[in-house]
């Protein structure tokens, strides 16, 4: 029997059918070509194929745009908003029109072409998330702005077109459609029950520890009550936070904590399999919503969306989120 099931938090319904149930080997894609880093700009070494760095964690002694970085933030060759753009409001006309304002740049995860986000060492990974906040700091003196997200994606079946790790942070002048639906789901809910909807998920979860992987004094990692995809994860805070660029260190650290065991729990059950992280976070101005929470979303890219999930946006899910938590947590996270 399938189930209907709707997230509480977006009022997103996805269809589960356990009775598709696949073994996590069965959704094991074939192997990617070797990565060659002979003429990857990621690399260290051709910083200046990569181009002028916004940002970098570097050790002492070394100088901008030269080796010796840990992470490395450049403009992306390719974006898809500028800060350039003048910024014009929409018109009344059938087909309004926004110019691409904003911003894209590329977060280079790491100097080594062979390491990812679950093979580098937490220290490392602290690096990339500390990147994305302070980028987003720098970025918020420009008033236009309205949303950061943050995405990465992992190879190619997730959208990736560098094998070398690295996420790319977008600033748009405009809240988009899914972000923009979650939140006012959230405010909704909020204003039916005075309560942040992931804080009370948050506290369900903990007191029900069905779909709970991981816990600990300040975050949180477990699969959804209503995921998209088989094995989807999301990260959380566990007090309530609007704003990820408010984080301090100490939660900044607890979440890399979280977000790694939660990747190499994923790449030990699947196989290391490409995936998807989304940083979703509280729009510009927002940043002491009651509402909002911030949260990563890691989802495990198992196979291609498919027409019914296009047509309708009714996600179709073949392993319920109790067994995926169920086999996360059996995985071994080191
Ligand atoms: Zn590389
Ligand atoms: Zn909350």
């Amino acid at each position: 029997m399938s189930e209907l099931r709707r997230d509480p938090i977006t009022g997103r319904w996805i269809v589960l059918t356990p009775e598709h149930t696949r073994r996590p080997s069965d959704f094991i894609p074939a192997p990617e070509p070797p990565p060659s880093s002979a003429v990857c700009p990621f690399c260290e070494g051709h910083e200046s194929m990569a181009g002028i760095e916004l940002l970098s964690w570097r050790a002492e002694g070394t100088s901008a745009n030269g080796p010796g970085w840990q992470v490395r933030v450049i403009p992306n060759r390719e974006p898809i908003l500028r800060v350039e753009a003048a910024h014009a409001l929409p018109g009344q006309q059938v087909f309004q029109t926004l110019e691409g304002l904003g911003a894209h740049e590329v977060i280079i995860e790491t100097p080594r072409h062979d390491e990812t986000l679950s093979t580098m060492t937490r220290e490392k990974l602290f690096c990339v998330l500390w990147a994305w906040r302070e980028r987003m700091r720098d970025l918020k003196r420009d008033g236009r702005l309205r949303q950061f997200v943050v995405v990465k994606n992992h190879g190619a079946l997730a959208g990736a077109r560098q094998q070398h790790a690295h996420s790319q942070l977008i600033a748009m002048p405009l809240v988009p459609n899914v972000i923009r639906h979650e939140q006012a789901s959230a405010e909704r809910y909020h204003e039916r029950t005075g309560a942040c909807v992931f804080c009370d998920v948050i506290q369900y979860e903990q007191e029900a520890n069905r779909r709970v992987i991981a816990t600990d004094d300040l975050a949180i990692s477990l699969c959804p009550f209503a995921p998209r995809m088989p094995f989807e994860t999301w990260v959380l805070p566990r007090a309530h936070a609007a704003a990820f660029e408010d984080a301090d260190n100490t939660l900044l650290t607890a979440i890399t904590d979280r977000l790694q065991d939660a990747l190499k729990r994923i790449d030990a059950t699947l196989l290391v399999p490409a995936f998807n992280v989304i940083l979703h976070t509280a729009s510009i101005g927002d940043e002491r919503s009651a509402s909002y929470h911030w949260h990563l979303e890691l989802l495990p890219r198992l196979q291609a969306v498919g027409g019914v999930e296009l047509a309708t946006g009714t996600w179709v899910n073949a392993v319920p989120p109790e067994e995926a938590a169920d086999a996360l947590r059996a995985a071994a996270a080191v």
